[in-house]
């Protein structure tokens, strides 16, 4: 059974591996240079960046755990958590919640009462059931820690209004935290939430494609890198790929393209699931990588919920995770910019995006100046973050029904157009081979 591959990401090339063990021939068509898509990293003048954005290596999931830091080997540094999140020029403990007794008195009270407040309004049925990612985090969160943090970040992040985002997606993604330890962050008693993400590994060289690379390595040349599918159609029981200038036949087609990209191979798709597809919502990122001399802040990275303190919703500092990242007497800052497609950060140039990201660092006080600074480079990523909009369940189902009435299985992150972290893609991949032997 001859299974094609599309895409070649990191659930491309878990796919290709699960299924070349199992004895399958398989082939991985990718379009760009190199395979890894949102997990590729970039070395260049002794500096290591992940260009698709900061990546640990984590999971509630032990087998995928286990998976991962297997496919590592030694090539793997572990690190304990010290995330925080940049508050009226302080750096609060994260997740918020558990670092309440950082803020201001004024700000700890506000937060603290509201979140009691709240609670006993829900309990006594006062406050309706949220029904959107808006009411939902009021609902759950309090006027105090909503309006401080949770709200201005989630705008920042997803340019997207959060009442007309969804809330059916937040389980296990933002954390809930217990209401002692809500009490207990407000006086001073030290808590953590979002606990199983508080220790994380990182590749120890190579960036967090070396993950990619090391569940590649027996399949590589099964991997045809610079093959962009453009067109995907039957000739019998056979499936034929084109990219314009040749065909490749396979019995089995595995889609990890995102749904926008395959939909746009496929022949003679119905108007309204193009519609339904153009109204999925997606956000686009930014990454700019910088070289320091000297030393960074001990933190693994910084949610920015403040517009004013940059364009940046998140900074984290590569050079932590692993030493071989950043040259000896070097540090690395990678920061994070999501934008829409038409949007202000999509009109800017790259160098200027690069200059105000420079000089909101150093009004951060994380470089000095512009002397500091060895090294930066940029890329932008078109799909970066799934956005739930409150059509999404309704749009997502008719593009899933169409495809998969073709035969076409869909795996990862934007082939299921769902908010999927690596575990889950290695998970639904795992899942997927065990639901569909022969592909
Ligand atoms: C900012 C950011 C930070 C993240 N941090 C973490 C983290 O810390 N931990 C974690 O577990 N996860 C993290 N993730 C999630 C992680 O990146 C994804 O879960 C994972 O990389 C998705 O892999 P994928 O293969 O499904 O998709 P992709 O990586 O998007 O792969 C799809 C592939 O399809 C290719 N392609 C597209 N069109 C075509 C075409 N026409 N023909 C051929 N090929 C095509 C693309 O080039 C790409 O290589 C983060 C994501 C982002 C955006």
């Amino acid at each position: 059974m001859k299974i094609a591959i599309l895409g070649g990401g990191l659930t491309g090339i878990t796919l290709a591996r699960l299924y070349s063990e199992k004895g399958h021939e398989v082939v991985v068509l990718e379009k760009e240079k190199e395979y890894g898509g949102l997990c590729r990293s970039r070395t260049d003048q002794g500096f290591t960046f992940d260009t698709g954005g900061s990546h640990i290596i984590f999971s509630r999931d032990t087998e995928v755990l286990a998976f991962m830091l297997r496919m590592l080997e030694h090539n793997r540094e572990m690190r304990k958590r010290n995330t925080k999140i940049y508050h009226r020029g302080c750096y609060i403990k994260y997740p918020f919640e558990n670092g309440l007794h950082e803020l201001e008195k004024e700000e700890c009270f506000f937060c603290i009462n509201e979140f009691i407040r709240n609670l006993i309004a829900v309990e006594k049925g006062e406050i309706k059931p949220p029904h959107n990612f808006h009411e939902w985090t009021y609902y759950t969160f309090g006027k105090g820690i909503a309006n401080l943090y949770l709200i201005p970040y989630n705008e920042k992040i997803w340019k997207y209004p959060t009442q007309r985002m969804s809330c059916h997606w937040v389980e296990g993604r933002i954390p809930r935290p217990p209401v002692e330890d809500v009490i207990k962050s407000a006086i001073g008693m030290e808590t953590e939430g979002y606990t199983h993400q508080i220790r994380f590994a990182y590749p120890r060289s190579g960036g967090i494609k070396a993950l990619v690379e090391a569940i590649a390595a027996p399949i590589e040349s099964t991997i045809r890198c610079g093959f962009a599918v453009s067109a995907l159609g039957r000739q019998g029981d056979q499936y034929v790929i084109g990219n314009g200038e040749e065909e490749i036949m396979a019995d089995r087609v595995i889609s990890t393209l995102p749904v926008q990209a395959l939909l746009n191979v496929l022949p003679d798709v119905p108007p309204e699931l193009l519609v339904a597809c153009g109204n999925l919502q997606y956000n686009s990122l930014y990454c700019v990588g910088i070289g320091v001399k000297g030393e960074v802040p001990p933190y693994s990275w910084v949610y920015i919920p403040d517009p004013r303190t940059g364009l940046f919703n998140r900074i984290s500092f590569p050079s932590g995770y692993s030493p071989e990242t950043a040259p000896s007497g070097h540090a690395s800052i990678l920061v994070e910019i999501t934008f829409r497609e038409g949007d202000e950060v999509d009109s800017f140039q790259e160098d200027e995006i690069v200059d105000q990201v420079l000089t909101s660092l150093q009004a951060m006080q994380l470089i000095s100046g512009p002397e500091d600074v060895v090294y930066t480079y940029i890329e932008r990523q078109r799909y970066a973050y799934v956005i739930y909009d409150l059509d999404y369940q309704k749009n997502i189902a008719l593009v899933r029904d169409f495809v998969r009435c073709r035969g076409i299985g869909l795996v990862g992150r934007f082939a299921e157009f769902e908010y999927l972290n690596m575990d889950d893609c290695i998970r639904h991949a795992m899942n997927f081979v065990r639901e569909h032997p022969c592909g």
